[in-house]
């Protein structure tokens, strides 16, 4: 049996190589380039999870775990994809201001992001745009044409726990290699706001949350960094978002929101941290 293992280095040269080249038109064919199979994405999900696990620590303030596990949960619920299941978790890093998936349904979220959300709208912006990620199905179709289909199956079907460490710093997390193209993530942006709606939040706060990356990408990028190189925030994502709001946006919820995402996740986050976040004008 013809048997080849692609050594790291080559992986972390493919990886470079992919960041610089521009990205094809996909669509919204979903699965078109995927020949890897649910359950194979839901067990490369799970290596990932682990090493994940293993190279962040996760915030210890299980109310705010939890919130954000049922504020993710209403929005997955109503996602087009729910044949896997879904898993949210804080990471204890109030300097990245960042959110990322894994394929199969684990979404991650920093501290420094909570911090930055004005209300549950914003931080349900953000997940129900990862959620998007995930329900085209985006991870698998990017490693596959990253990776090459063959080493991806060798990577779902072989016992090198390396492959998966060194994989998982490099393609998620504070690396953030992973890059969608620009139509992945206009495809993200168009079901997040589908799912938002769905859920029952006002999908104006995506735009809202959009507008605040912006103005931070240009007034503090160093925070930004892994959710730039993963994120490019092309103001035509805040356009189409903005194209795509209808003038029935639903009822200003958005005072009692806050009033509830302070009470939830700032303050407590303030009180862990023992200092408030710090401002925009630093
Ligand atoms: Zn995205």
């Amino acid at each position: 049996m013809f048997k080849t293992r692609m050594p790291i280095t080559r992986i972390a040269c493919a990886l470079v190589l992919f960041s610089l080249v521009s990205c094809t038109t996909i669509g919204i064919n979903r699965g078109q380039f995927n020949l890897i199979s649910t359950a194979e994405e839901v067990e490369m999900g799970n290596r990932f999870a682990e090493e994940i696990a293993k190279q962040h620590r996760f915030l210890e303030v299980q109310s705010i775990q939890q919130y954000v596990r049922e504020t993710g949960g209403r929005l997955a619920a109503v996602s087009d994809r729910t044949d896997i299941e879904y898993h949210f978790t804080v990471i204890d890093d109030r300097e990245q201001v960042n959110a990322f998936a894994l394929p199969g349904g684990w979404l991650y979220v920093y501290t420094g992001l909570l911090e930055r959300a004005d209300n549950e709208g914003e931080l349900a912006a953000v997940l129900a745009h990862e959620i998007g990620h995930i329900a085209a199905r985006h991870h698998t179709e990017q490693m596959t044409k990253l990776l090459g289909y063959s080493l991806l199956v060798q990577l779902v079907l072989g016992e090198d726990p390396n492959q998966y460490a060194v994989l998982a710093a490099q393609l998620f997390g504070t690396l953030g290699q992973l890059k969608f193209s620009r139509d992945d993530e206009l495809e993200a942006d168009r079901l997040g706001l589908v799912y938002l709606r769905r859920a029952g939040y006002r999908p104006d706060s995506m735009v809202s949350f959009l507008e605040k990356l912006q103005s931070m990408a240009r007034s503090e990028p160093s925070r930004l960094t892994s959710f730039l190189s993963t994120h490019p925030m092309a103001p035509v994502r805040v356009e189409q978002a903005r194209g795509l709001l209808d003038s029935s946006t639903g009822p200003d919820m958005s005072v009692q929101e806050a009033e509830r995402y302070r009470t939830t996740v700032v303050e407590p986050l303030e009180k862990y941290y023992g200092s408030p976040p710090k401002s925009d004008a630093g």
